[in-house]
């Protein structure tokens, strides 16, 4: 079967199922084709909250399907492959985070939307890289624990001086690889293109950038803006929606493409297999899920 064939059949499996696929920035174009939804991780995470289909089709990573398993638990929701996970979610660990508090009691705990339930439930709120420095000012507090991106962490403590952040040491790895040197090479070349950044790039890459938001944030700036060069610092992936929401604009991405594998292992056969053969169900222990869905909702609450 080839790609024309399998989006057909996927388009008739969706009717038939009453599905809705929801789709990150960072999938392959032809995922990205199939989507009823494509978005950063908040607008993931919205739409999942309202969605009024019985199966949710989550191409992403594992962390994603989760919250929108925890934010609609009597929804069937699929991921087309069980083992993709996200890097920067594995540098955090229950008993780490436990420790972690109990050495900084009744500190606040932010934690960023890419982390396991289990995290989730032993946050007090959790954020997105498109909301994180109205969700930690909504908690009008002195100091707090914000984990496990350590790249967003400083970006958001740069804009919030009078807080003292106790910073967790995660990174993606995909952005961490984005250097200045690497940007700069590319506005020597282009003297013109505006540089629009993810705050999981490192301090020194989002200092020097024109602009620093979410996948969303980002499709908008190049999508707004009078500039018709633009230096992009996320995953490749967001090129497709960029080339479709702004046509004639141009986009360069550093060299060492940044590129995530795990986004990568959701194919468009993984996403036909998900919607023939119900697979691959997702699941969260309701006392886990019970508890990270409150710190969800007040995100929700707090970015409205
Ligand atoms: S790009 Fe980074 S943060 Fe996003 S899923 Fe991949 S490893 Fe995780």
């Amino acid at each position: 079967m080839n790609y024309t064939e399998m989006t057909k059949e996927i388009e008739k499996l969706k009717k038939e199922k009453d599905a809705i696929i929801l789709a990150h920035y960072y999938m392959k174009p032809e995922v990205q084709d199939v989507a009823d939804y494509i978005g950063d991780s908040l607008g993931l995470a919205r739409t999942a909250a309202k969605t009024d289909k019985q199966t949710i089709v989550f191409c992403g990573v594992d962390f994603m399907a989760e919250t929108a398993k925890i934010l609609m638990p009597d929804r069937n929701v699929l991921i087309p492959y069980s083992r993709a996970g996200c890097f920067l979610a594995d540098m955090i660990i229950p008993e780490e985070l436990i420790e972690y508090k109990q050495e900084h009691p009744g500190v606040p705990v932010v934690s960023y939307i890419n982390t396991t339930a289990q995290i989730k439930a032993l946050s007090d709120i959790i954020c997105t890289s498109s909301n994180a420095v109205d969700v930690v000012k909504s908690l009008h507090a002195k100091e707090v624990i914000f984990g496990p991106d350590k790249n967003l962490a400083q970006y958001v403590a740069d804009r919030l001086p009078e807080v003292t952040f106790h910073i967790w040491e995660g990174y993606c790895q995909v952005h961490e690889r984005i250097t200045t040197q690497s940007i700069l090479e590319l506005k020597k070349k282009y003297p013109t293109a505006a540089i629009a950044v993810h705050p999981e790039c490192t301090p020194q890459v989002t200092r020097i950038a024109d602009f620093v938001g979410s996948t969303t944030k980002i499709v908008d700036f190049v999508k707004n803006s009078d500039k018709k060069i633009f230096v992009i610092g996320t995953e490749i992936g967001i090129a497709h929606q960029i080339r479709k929401k702004a046509p004639g604009k141009r986009i360069v991405f550093p060299k060492a493409t940044p590129l995530c594998y795990n986004m990568k292992t959701i194919t468009l056969p993984r996403v036909l297999a998900a919607l023939k053969k119900n697979q691959f169900e997702v699941s969260v222990d309701k006392n886990v899920a019970a508890k990270a869905k409150v710190v969800i909702e007040r995100m929700l609450a707090a970015s409205r």
